[in-house]
């Protein structure tokens, strides 16, 4: 049996074996994808125009300056993330992170790909902790980079970078406090390659965790670094 019937064929056991409704509303989702029905995914919105060009956050059309990336390193030149973090996609990511329903991260996927420039990158996915990791069973940033793959080609490098430590919820911090929180989060296993790396992450809150994983991976020898997340917390940040 080749990989591909295989594949079809574990898919349609996964499908007689799930209720048939969607994880996210609990209708029944009939022959559409048996996880997120069309009509959930229909409701995950985009972020409205106009958007910082570096950093992708709506911006207020009376005072357009942005608050999120002027402290960004150097290098790190493009954050993209598909929706707001609401209503069934955030369903999604919960269901995602910690309900081992990995297989989400296709149609999250499919949405994220959309608001990539070029295909030539490698994909590096925001590690967990080893301990959270071990917990956990699987990386929720990982899974979104491996369907993120299989949707535009690029490879992933799920073992570059590593997290040295945890870094807690920083909603509450000023910005500069954020940056000192997550400073020297990250590691690197062995030389980056020079070449554009594509962080993967499910969610983008502050930017800060980004910033400085980008940041290790420009040290590292990256010659640019971009990031997507399939989601963006609002309200704007302080
Ligand atoms: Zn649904
Ligand atoms: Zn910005």
């Amino acid at each position: 049996m080749r990989c591909s019937n295989l594949a079809d064929a574990f898919r349609a056991a996964e499908r007689w074996l799930l209720p048939g409704s969607c994880l996210l509303c609990g209708e029944y989702a009939g022959a559409t994808d048996p996880l997120a029905c069309t009509l959930c995914q229909n409701r995950w919105r985009p972020l409205p125009e106009p958007r910082c060009r570096r950093c992708g956050h709506p911006l207020s059309p009376v005072s357009p300056a942005c608050r999120i990336c002027p402290g960004w390193p150097d290098g790190f030149e493009r954050a993209r993330s598909a929706v707001w973090l609401e209503g069934t996609a955030r369903e999604a990511v919960h269901h995602l992170k910690y309900g081992g329903w990995w297989r989400l991260a296709e149609p999250m996927a499919a949405r994220m790909a959309a608001q990539l420039e070029g295909a030539d990158h490698l994909l590096v996915p925001i590690p967990l902790s080893p301990r959270r990791r071990r917990l956990r069973g699987y990386n929720q940033a990982e899974a979104l980079a491996r369907a993120l793959a299989s949707v535009t080609g690029s490879r992933v490098e799920a073992a570059a970078l590593v997290r040295r430590r945890e870094t807690g919820t920083q909603t509450a911090l000023t910005p500069e406090a954020r940056m000192a929180n997550v400073a020297g989060a990250f590691g690197v296993t062995g030389a980056i390659p020079s070449r554009r790396v594509l962080l993967v992450d499910d969610v983008f809150t502050t930017g800060a965790t980004l910033a400085a994983a980008a940041l290790t991976l420009l040290e590292a020898g990256a010659s640019a670094v971009g990031a997507v997340t399939f989601a963006r917390a609002r309200p704007p940040l302080s």
